[in-house]
């Protein structure tokens, strides 16, 4: 079946349904509101103190710290690049 019916959006934590009564909104997910808390320190969030990045949900210290007021840290990401099209297998 390649249509499903609408269902509860999932916590992107969990994985089980939200509902409105206890949903959290961050960047575009559902959360439960037990499941909205800094993922390194564990600290409860709201919508005010919250940062997400990639699912994940951060307080606004652990994630500055994590990646930087900058965003950046993460390592520039070059590891995958590769340019090699082959044409040195012909021969001469
Ligand atoms: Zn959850
Ligand atoms: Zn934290």
């Amino acid at each position: 079946m390649p249509f499903k019916p609408v269902e509860n959006p999932k916590c992107p934590k969990c994985e089980k349904s939200v509902y409105a009564a206890e949903e959290r909104v961050a960047g575009g997910y559902k959360y439960h509101k037990s499941c909205f808390k800094c993922g390194l320190c564990g600290k409860m969030l709201d919508s005010t103190n919250c940062s997400e990045h990639e699912k994940e949900l951060y307080c606004k210290n652990c994630h500055a710290r994590k990646y930087g007021p900058k965003g950046y840290g993460f390592g520039g990401g070059a590891g995958c690049l590769s340019m090699d099209t082959g044409a040195h297998l012909g021969g001469s």
